[in-house]
């Protein structure tokens, strides 16, 4: 497995490429920004773009998804449950004194049960609601990786005062879905540095006591 983690953007959003080695096909995990050095990893790879995954539909997570598959012709997926949060893009450009973005368009919605594949690559779909209502995580369980979004930081969750946030859900989601995962899950947060899910089960303050 290719994996390479860039952060983007003035929030230094962790954008993931994911690729197959063999096949030289690649998913890119929220493209929020900076489409250029994330075409360059691409390059350098040499691989091509099957699917562009959002976590969530905030702007930093999914500000260059447009960009990115005007370049590649890939597919953005997306949960339904933010489609809503789509329409307040600018808004939330506006907040982040970042321009107003163009439209974003979802090909797919994807939700628990579903897989995304690229090459031999299998990620599985968690619906993971609480920082937004269409938050997802992806499990890839040969590799042992959660790639979660703004659900699981080192040390803390994801904020749930922007709309359609929700503290109950966000614990209920981290509860039954993300710790029910391995201990040794390597996890990479939407935001920050990796941890493992044995880690933040000891460790991380909201999910003691529950
Ligand atoms: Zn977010």
């Amino acid at each position: 497995m290719i994996h390479e983690i860039l952060p983007v953007g003035p929030l230094e959003c962790n954008c993931s490429i994911i690729a197959d080695e063999n096949t030289r096909e690649a998913m890119v995990i929220d493209p929020g920004d900076d489409v250029a050095d994330i075409q360059a990893i691409l390059e350098k790879h040499g691989v091509r773009v099957k699917q562009i995954v959002i976590t969530h539909a905030h702007i930093d997570h999914i500000g260059g998804a447009m960009k990115l598959r005007a370049a590649t012709g890939a597919p953005i997926l997306l949960n339904q449950n933010d489609h809503a949060l789509l329409r307040l893009l600018g808004m939330q450009a506006e907040w982040l004194g970042m321009s107003t973005p163009e439209k974003v368009e979802i090909d797919h919605s994807i939700t628990d049960a579903d897989k995304v594949e690229t090459g031999s690559l299998v990620a599985n779909v968690m619906h993971t609601p609480g920082h937004t209502e269409g938050s997802i995580c992806l499990y890839f369980p040969a590799e042992q990786k959660l790639i979660a979004g703004d659900t699981l930081f080192a040390g803390s969750i994801g904020r749930t005062d922007l709309p359609g946030g929700s503290f109950d859900k966000i614990i209920r989601s981290l509860h039954q879905k993300v710790l029910s995962l391995p201990d040794e899950t390597i996890v990479v947060p939407g935001h920050g540095s990796l941890t493992t899910i044995g880690n933040e089960r000891e460790s991380n303050p909201f999910l003691q006591n529950r």
